[in-house]
């Protein structure tokens, strides 16, 4: 059995309890090197057999997860963030189907939500946006022409966009003519690792201010009204706004009896 596990974003306490799980259970764990926290190998079990799937090609790591199947072993596949976002696993998957061998997914927490959490801000503020757009800019991996960052930046929703801090210039020019240069932008590098970075700004500046701060991976670029501070308030908690779980004003005290 396979089992594809997401790691979270960095900080070795956001992989979820199951994941933890079956990493200390594992036989054999293929991790992505570049961007998962080593620090996450520790939970394996002794003589675990590890493998940094960074300096393998596909077919390397299938022929791992074939001969661990082959000699009844349980294999973790660990993806950064979460494995359904830019993790490739689709391809293993389909390979796996194809050598008829089991598998499963334990999300994870992505990179996108643990910057959101570090920003100490809500993607879909009332009033402001109610839609997050992860997306890429075009780079090795192509992006389809109707998805390019000008089409999707009309609009204005929260976007994110991940595998570009290297062209933070290309993504401002192209984002510019419709949240304008003065829309606020925030780049968070390495996002729940102990060497993170956040640099603030607008699309007009964050291109230097990045620049100047050293940062050409690992990053997420952030954009859109939720970085400020105008919005309305939530309906959710609103006194007049009843909904069924909290019919009228009585306040939510409860206890928790174990
Ligand atoms: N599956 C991963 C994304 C893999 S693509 C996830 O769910 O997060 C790799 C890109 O993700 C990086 O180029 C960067 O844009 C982003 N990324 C991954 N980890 C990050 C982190 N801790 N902080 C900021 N960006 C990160």
């Amino acid at each position: 059995m396979v089992h594809f596990v997401g790691a979270g974003p960095g900080d070795p306490e956001l992989i979820t309890v199951k994941g933890k799980r079956l990493l200390e259970e594992a036989d054999v764990i293929i991790y992505a090197g570049s961007l998962v926290n080593p620090q996450l190998l520790s939970y394996g079990k002794a003589g675990v057999e590890i493998h940094n799937s960074a300096e393998m090609t596909l077919e390397q790591v299938l022929a791992v997860m074939k001969r661990a199947e082959e000699e009844g072993k349980m294999t973790v596949r660990l993806h950064t963030g979460d494995p359904s976002v830019y993790g490739a696993h689709r391809e293993q998957m389909d390979a796996l189907d194809r050598m008829g061998i089991p598998y499963d997914v334990t999300p994870g927490v992505s990179s996108f939500l643990a910057a959101a959490a570090s920003l100490k801000k809500e993607y879909t503020l009332p009033g402001v946006s109610q839609t997050v757009i992860l997306t890429r800019k075009g780079g090795r991996t192509e992006v389809p022409e109707k998805e390019d960052l000008k089409a999707l930046a009309e609009h204005q929703a929260t976007m994110i966009i991940f595998l570009s801090v290297g062209q933070i210039e290309e993504v401002a020019a192209d984002l510019a003519p419709s949240y304008g240069w003065d829309a606020p932008a925030a780049v968070v590098y390495k996002a729940s690792w102990a060497d993170e970075k956040i640099v603030r700004g607008t699309l007009k500046d964050i291109g230097a201010k990045v620049r100047a701060a050293g940062i050409r991976k690992t990053a997420l670029i952030a954009v859109g009204g939720f970085l400020g501070d105008d919005y309305e308030l939530s309906r959710l908690y609103d006194g007049t706004f009843t909904h069924e779980f909290r019919k009228g004003m009585e306040g939510g005290a409860q206890t928790w009896q174990k």
